[in-house]
């Protein structure tokens, strides 16, 4: 699937999908092979992320089917109040539980250039999944990191930031939420 991509010192950028393209509606497809293609897609993932001041990237985003994306927060032009973390590679993510409390945060994504909603998530989520030599890892995240698994997580099911912010457990409690001036919708 990506033997036209040859592996390379510096990663060529990979094309972001925008969201009224096919790709960002589809279930990501599940990683079997821990090899070095996709060590390549994930190196190339990494640079294309970094490149759009992202702090994560899915690997649907980038025209690729498979269930596999990358975490990054660090603060830049686009989230001056991210918190730092090593970058990590996520591959057949699973959420195995999720605190009941929901809450607000701005997100924009790379695939809806340009814009920011004001989206409930889960305050604290305790997830599994596979590294790149394919090890199952098992982690509890909370804040905004849990909000970036989230929001690359939903990308692996199909469900853009757009969909997202229409989703019912949004709209019940935006009364609820103090929303920045302008930012939400
Ligand atoms: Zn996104």
């Amino acid at each position: 699937m990506f033997k036209h991509l040859m592996p390379k010192q510096t990663p060529p950028l990979l094309p972001i999908a925008l969201v009224d393209e096919a790709i960002l509606g589809q279930t990501a497809i599940a990683v079997h092979h821990f090899d070095a293609e996709l060590a390549h897609l994930a190196e190339q993932m990494s640079a294309s992320m970094e490149a759009a001041k992202g702090v994560g990237i899915a690997a649907p985003q980038v025209h690729s089917p498979l269930a596999l994306f990358i975490m990054a927060s660090r603060p830049n032009e686009r989230y001056p109040d991210a918190p730092n973390m090593a970058p990590v590679v996520v591959v057949n993510p699973q959420i195995i539980h999720a605190s009941s409390d929901l809450v607000g945060g701005e997100e924009g994504c790379l695939s809806v250039p340009g814009q920011r909603f004001n989206i409930l998530r889960h305050q604290a989520i305790e997830v599994r999944y596979q590294n790149l030599q394919g090890e199952w890892q098992q982690a509890e995240l909370t804040g905004f990191i849990a909000r970036i698994f989230q929001h690359e997580f939903d990308h692996l099911q199909g469900i853009t930031l757009l969909e997202r912010s229409r989703m019912p457990e949004q709209a019940q409690s935006i009364s609820a939420q103090s929303i920045e001036q302008g930012e939400a919708q």
